[in-house]
């Protein structure tokens, strides 16, 4: 399967997005808080074509038993399946006034699906980009993240924050993309040289759409509610007053976005320092909150964490993403990242029968 085999054709564009993973600040966009992803190597390719008409044909070798889809502008519908994201894209453009044709589109991704790494952000932004060069397309890398996080939220029916957007659009190598959710500025800080940063993927799927996460940020809203503020982000922790007011089971959620608001802020003082100890630190303490507080970690991902923090070469690790599977990231030396990479996912292994895949180094 290729673009030149589907479409008897050659690409007129070929463009990459890379993956994200967070840092630390997890579940805090969609409470207008801070949070601190970087690229990943892995990344989604978008070979693409336009054409006259509206006939929009796609094809993912991700997905390659679903072979050619095709559809036509102006009737997008949700079918559940990969292609909303596609339809999404095309009919969230049309909403805000932009204007393209059919056109043909192979889509090839490195990014794991469904690990918290953000595949569906690298393919909706990868597709607004693509079709921003073959429409000449009036749109900043800000203005795409915006979109693509409409096409999710609206289209899609995944009710995520910003930053995996605005990760993959604007985040570049060897830095991570300190952004303030609310405002939407950001900046950009230069990853330590002798930082080693571990990414293990637990092979356990998660979803957005519906469930906890949903549930999660129901709850983030009723708290804010409750407090009197316009979202979390405006409470911090000396607020007890204000906490008080809270239900217990609102309590321990809204705890876990104030103190993870305050870790990230701390997270890029220690970057800033080169200061791996402290912010292997920030990483334990914020993986506990999302276990304990927020609940949004699983078993095996609890394992696969505490196999990597008993780690000698380890500083610290924790559940990246939204959680409910996914992906741990940990913090070693450079030079010891791949080695202790390789035993913790040989440990987990052995522990739980589950085969876990080392994305980074
Ligand atoms: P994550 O963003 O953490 O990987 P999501 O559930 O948000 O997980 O998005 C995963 C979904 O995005 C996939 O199930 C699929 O529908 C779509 N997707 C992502 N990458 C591709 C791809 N390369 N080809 C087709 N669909 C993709
Ligand atoms: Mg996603």
């Amino acid at each position: 399967m290729s673009f030149e085999k589907s479409f008897n054709s050659s690409p007129s564009i070929v463009l990459t997005t890379p993956g994200r993973v967070n840092l630390i600040g997890e579940h805090t966009d969609y409470n207008d808080g801070f949070v601190l992803p970087t690229v990943i190597p892995q990344s989604t390719k978008i070979e693409l074509s336009g054409r006259g008409g509206s006939r929009v044909r796609v094809a993912s070798l991700n997905m390659a038993a679903s072979g050619i889809e095709s559809y036509m502008l102006g009737e997008e519908v949700n079918n559940g399946g990969w292609l909303a994201y596609i339809q999404g894209v095309t009919q969230v453009l049309a909403k805000s006034g932009f204007k393209i044709s059919g056109f043909d589109a192979f889509i090839q991704s490195t990014v794991p699906t469904g690990a918290g790494l953000s595949s569906s952000a690298a393919l909706i932004v990868g597709l607004i980009k693509a079709l921003r060069l073959a429409y000449q397309l009036d749109l900043t890398d800000k203005a795409i993240a915006l979109l693509a996080q409409r096409v999710e939220n609206e289209f899609v029916g995944a009710h995520v924050g910003i930053m995996d957007q605005m990760a993959v659009s604007l985040a570049a190598p060897g830095q991570a993309l300190f952004l303030d959710t609310r405002s939407l500025e950001f900046k950009l800080i230069k990853l330590p040289k002798h930082l080693g940063l571990i990414v293990i993927n637990s092979g356990i799927k998660h979803s957005n759409i519906g469930g906890g996460y949903s549930e999660r940020r129901q709850s983030c809203e009723e708290s804010a509610k409750f407090m009197g503020v316009r979202a979390l982000r405006d409470v911090s922790i000396d607020d007890t007053r204000k906490m008080m007011l809270l239900p217990p089971l609102l309590a321990k959620r809204a705890h876990h976005v104030i103190t993870e608001n305050a870790r990230v802020v701390a997270a890029v003082s220690a970057l800033q320092a080169g200061d791996l100890t402290r912010l292997g630190a920030l990483f334990k303490e914020s993986h506990a909150s999302m276990r304990d507080d927020y609940e949004v970690s699983i078993p095996e991902i609890d394992i696969l964490v505490e196999i990597a923090c008993a780690d000698p070469a380890v500083y610290g690790a924790r559940l990246t993403g939204g959680g409910f599977g996914g992906s741990i990231v940990a913090l070693a030396n450079a030079q010891d990242a791949a080695a202790a990479a390789k035993r913790i996912a040989d440990r987990f292994e052995l522990r739980t029968g589950h085969k876990a895949t080392v994305l980074v180094p």
